[in-house]
């Protein structure tokens, strides 16, 4: 039994200009050798995250998926934290076999005092291998917490405690060698269907939060270059009044998600009635993201744009 490492760069590579190989980033991880378990390197990318793709990310699913059809007993990714809320789940949206797949990174590189990589790496390893996290889809396992992708939010822009999940919490944590999962979250339906690049290319999503005083300048148009939008709203889903007859527009001729901005929490459904507030916006065909965060909600949506999957039934999953 192995488990499968894939490193695609990130911080947790990182010294200078250069970045690590597999090889050099396991090589002195302490507690890594008595895994009793292998672990098969292959590297795939030496990359900051803001340069991953949604199509790479499926490349890397792939090559995982023919790892444990081989026999590893669970997979990582080492990679940069900064995309690595949206990667975790997008892998968690089409990863459909019940061994983990762990998703790791660093905020201090290998250069720093007290570098948190190789923590990270062993803690992920182990949760790869450990029966307790089959069948949980996409983790992110940072600082020995145990995180659901579908939950996951990077929060801090230098802490290495950035990792949480804030309506949640992590879902179990790595106590000494052992792998403690406190709650199970029920697998949801993933995206059916694969999506080639040219149907990624061709289903591009727009992101657009709404900011006080908003011209909304940047909507004109939009659907001449895109094929959806998510809203990242305020609060509880709410836009100016103005804009709520351009995202009706929009609304009718692509979907449109609608989320929060906060950072935490759902939209809701049916407390206020203005113009621009959660009933008139969903009124005028917005989808509900529910507790999916913009970033998430932009994940899904392009990959069910791709797949050509039901948009409703997928959403109303995550509310
Ligand atoms: N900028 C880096 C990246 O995402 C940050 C990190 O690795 O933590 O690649």
């Amino acid at each position: 039994m192995s488990v499968a490492l894939f490193t695609l760069g990130g911080t947790i590579a990182m010294v200078g200009d250069g970045r690590l190989t597999g090889a050099e980033l396991t090589a002195a991880v302490p507690g890594l050798a008595e895994l009793g378990h292998a672990v098969e390197i292959q590297d795939v990318e030496k990359v900051s995250s803001a340069n991953l793709t949604m199509a790479k990310m499926l490349e890397v699913v792939d090559a995982a998926s023919k790892a444990v059809a081989a026999g590893a007993t669970g997979v990582v990714v080492t990679q940069g934290t900064d995309s690595l809320e949206e990667t975790a789940f997008l892998v968690d949206q089409v990863w459909p076999h019940p061994q983990p797949f762990v998703l790791t990174g660093a905020m201090r590189n290998p250069t720093l005092a007290g570098p948190d990589g190789p923590a990270n790496i062993v803690a992920a390893c182990r949760v790869a291998c450990s029966p307790a996290a089959r069948d949980l889809g996409a983790l992110v396992v940072f600082k020995e917490e145990i995180h659901a992708a579908r939950w996951v939010r990077k929060t801090h822009s230098t802490s290495t405690a950035t990792f949480v999940s804030p309506n949640v919490g992590p879902i179990g944590h790595v106590v000494e060698d052992q792998v403690r999962i406190l709650a199970r979250p029920v697998r949801l339906d993933g995206v059916q269907g694969s999506a080639e690049p040219a149907d990624l290319d061709a289903n591009q999503v727009a992101l657009y939060s709404m900011t006080m005083d908003d011209d909304g300048l940047l909507l004109k148009n939009l659907a001449e270059t895109h094929r959806g939008l998510v809203v990242a709203g305020f609060g509880v889903g709410h836009v100016p009044e103005k804009l709520a007859p351009v995202l009706g527009e929009l609304a009718a001729a692509m979907p449109v998600v609608l989320t929060s901005r906060t950072g935490a929490g759902s939209i809701v459904r049916n407390t206020y009635t203005s113009a621009g507030s959660e009933i008139d916006l969903l009124q005028r065909g917005l989808i509900d993201g529910g507790f999916l965060d913009p970033y998430k909600a932009r994940v899904l949506l392009r990959l069910l744009l791709a797949t050509d999957d039901d948009i409703t039934a997928a959403f109303a999953q995550y509310q």
